[in-house]
């Protein structure tokens, strides 16, 4: 039994068998053969080998004159390592004795190598253990061929393994055959991670080499609530995790019950809107059986996820009507594009930017792009005649960039106007607030628009620069640190100050940890991913405002993240228990 850690994005437990993505994205299923199969699979392995061999052999001889004689090295250790005749007969052993497949032997016999030679901390034994990587690839590209098993045509339920999963790959998720996931890369607000959450599948990110630790068919427990993925537990740990998975779900169930339709009101009786985070038109039912009073924010590039290509004015439509019409009298904050940083990459924007989340994202890509923006905020109107629709711009860094968008807007409404189209003349228009600059300069933007939405994913890696998907860094990803607080507090007075409201959207506002803090700093509007809704409506449930304000002052006063988080934890573990573990 082994025990990873990693971080945690999703909570709840998953237990069962793990199914390899590794980086080409196929997988190796766990089969096994028949006695008399042994010799053709031997055969075929062998075929493998020395067709894996020749490819090597041409590459040593291409790179050696187009590159020099140092890559062409590399490929003569590939060579080399192709004929060890103890990897051969390790393989071999596996066919003949386990009766394994012949790809399922390879892939079992060389991660055995991998993870031998990852584990002697050397940076020699490091390379190596990529040649091997490299290896088995080849080999495995031989012998599967055309017959690689697609993540999209699963046939029992399974916990996916990935280095990382692109966001279209986490939405297109089976939820019926996946059962958790685990990734090698990624950090805490990561797209994927948020749409883990959203699909309610535990998930545990940023554990550097799960993918090279495991093998498909292992048997794993994802514990998403402590961020730790257990490879081959021991008896009594599968039935003290089946304990928990089963307390876990009545806890879920319960909370449902009993919150559902209670108010998210402090003890002193303030009331607290509780909003939802969408990623899908489809998602707006889960967001009100939870007793969202809206939508806070509906990201909108599931749209490019789902063709792969820009949508039309009419598909934009399409969705926010379903959406607003769905709502129930709710209000629907409907964000424009934020295409680009771990996001879908833009549609006819330079590709592979050396550095994709300070590069031409978001509304920067709307700008250069007015004909896609266009029609995204032509949909967004023609929508407001169904129901309560509010834009919101991401991404805004100053004010012209906040005239800039609410001038197209402007244009959009005057050729409605004029072809008799109707819309909402009195939508509201809000902006993100997730650079610094535009924190910074909070008064100036609350006195152009109806509403600022904080956005601490993109706030704390601008501010701390510290990339969000990156899991070396993540644990300087520190939503509490004091710069965050200060910076927070003071968007929360501008906007009052300047009679402009102020909410949050951020993953900070659904750990319900920074509950007391974010009240008492005066926010009174939360959006959340519709899952943590009720575990955050149960924290604001046991607080006073009073309290609430003595809370934030005295996190103000720490001079570290780590001071504060323990603090807050404390906390709120005296008030209001959870029983999620
Ligand atoms: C944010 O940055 O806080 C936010 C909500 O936007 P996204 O996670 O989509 O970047
Ligand atoms: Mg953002």
């Amino acid at each position: 039994m082994e025990i990873k850690k990693g971080i945690p994005v999703s909570p709840g437990y998953a237990i069962g068998e793990a199914f390899v993505l590794d980086s080409e994205e196929f997988r190796i299923p766990q089969r096994f053969i028949r006695e008399d199969e042994v010799e053709g699979e031997l055969a075929r392995f062998q075929r493998s080998v020395q067709e894996a061999s020749e490819e090597v052999q041409d590459l040593a001889a291409q790179s050696s004159e187009a590159l020099g004689p140092q890559v062409s090295e590399i490929f003569k250790v590939h060579r080399g390592l192709l004929a060890d005749p103890v990897v051969l007969a390790e393989v071999t052993r596996r066919i003949r004795v386990n009766r394994f497949t012949a790809e399922y032997a390879t892939t079992r016999a060389f991660r055995k190598y991998v993870k031998a030679f990852r584990g002697i901390r050397d940076e020699y034994f490091a390379d190596r253990a990529t040649d091997i990587r490299d290896i088995e690839k080849r080999l495995l590209r031989k012998l599967l061929g055309a017959r690689r098993e697609e993540l999209s045509s699963l046939t029992r339920k399974v916990i996916i393994a990935a280095r990382d999963l692109t966001p279209s790959q986490a939405a297109a998720l089976d939820r019926e055959k996946v059962m958790g996931f685990v990734t090698d890369a990624g950090g805490p607000t990561s797209h994927t991670a948020i749409v883990a959450k959203a699909m309610e599948i535990p998930a545990v990110v940023g554990l550097e080499t799960i993918t090279a630790d495991l093998a498909g068919g292992d048997t794993v427990i994802v514990d998403g609530n402590r961020g730790l993925v257990i490879v081959g537990p021991d008896p009594q740990t599968l039935v003290d995790y089946q304990r928990r998975a089963d307390r876990f779900r009545t806890y879920e169930r319960r909370l449902a019950a009993e919150l559902r339709d209670l108010p998210a009101e402090t003890l002193d009786g303030h009331s607290i809107k509780v909003m939802a985070n969408i990623d899908l038109p489809e998602e707006v039912g889960a967001a009100l059986a939870r007793g969202a009073e809206g939508v806070g924010l509906f990201r909108t590039e599931f749209l490019y996820e789902r063709n792969g290509q820009v949508p039309t004015e009419e598909e934009h439509y399409r969705a926010y009507r379903a959406a607003v019409e769905a709502m129930g009298g709710f209000p629907l904050t409907v964000r424009t594009l934020d295409l680009g940083g771990d996001k879908v990459l833009p549609v006819g924007a330079v590709a592979h930017e050396p550095n994709p989340f300070l590069g031409c994202r978001s509304i920067r890509f709307c700008f250069l792009r007015p004909d896609i923006f266009k029609a995204q905020l032509r949909a967004i109107l023609r929508a407001s005649a169904h129901g309560r629709v509010r834009v919101m711009f991401p991404m805004i860094a100053n004010v012209e960039e906040l005239r800039k968008a609410r001038s197209t807007l402007e244009d959009c409404m005057e050729e409605l106007r004029g072809e008799g189209v109707p819309f909402d003349r009195d939508m509201e228009v809000g902006m993100m607030v997730e650079v610094p600059s535009a924190a910074l300069c909070a008064d100036l933007m609350a006195r152009e628009c109806d509403f600022l939405s904080i956005g601490t994913n993109d706030l704390v890696q601008y501010t701390l620069a510290v990339d969000r998907v990156n899991e070396r860094v993540a644990s300087l990803y520190q939503p509490a640190s004091p710069a965050l607080i200060r910076l927070m507090r003071d968007v929360v007075h501008a906007g009052a100050r300047n009679g402009c409201r102020v909410s949050m959207c951020g993953e900070m506002c659904g750990d319900a940890t920074y509950a007391p803090l974010l009240l008492g700093m005066g926010l009174r509007e939360l959006s959340i991913t519709p899952t943590a809704i009720l575990e955050v409506k149960r924290v604001i449930r046991t607080l006073t405002l009073r309290e609430s304000v003595a809370v934030a002052r005295r996190s103000m006063a720490f001079a570290t993240a780590r001071q504060t988080d323990e603090y807050l934890r404390e906390r709120v573990r005296a008030l209001a228990p959870s029983g999620r573990e």
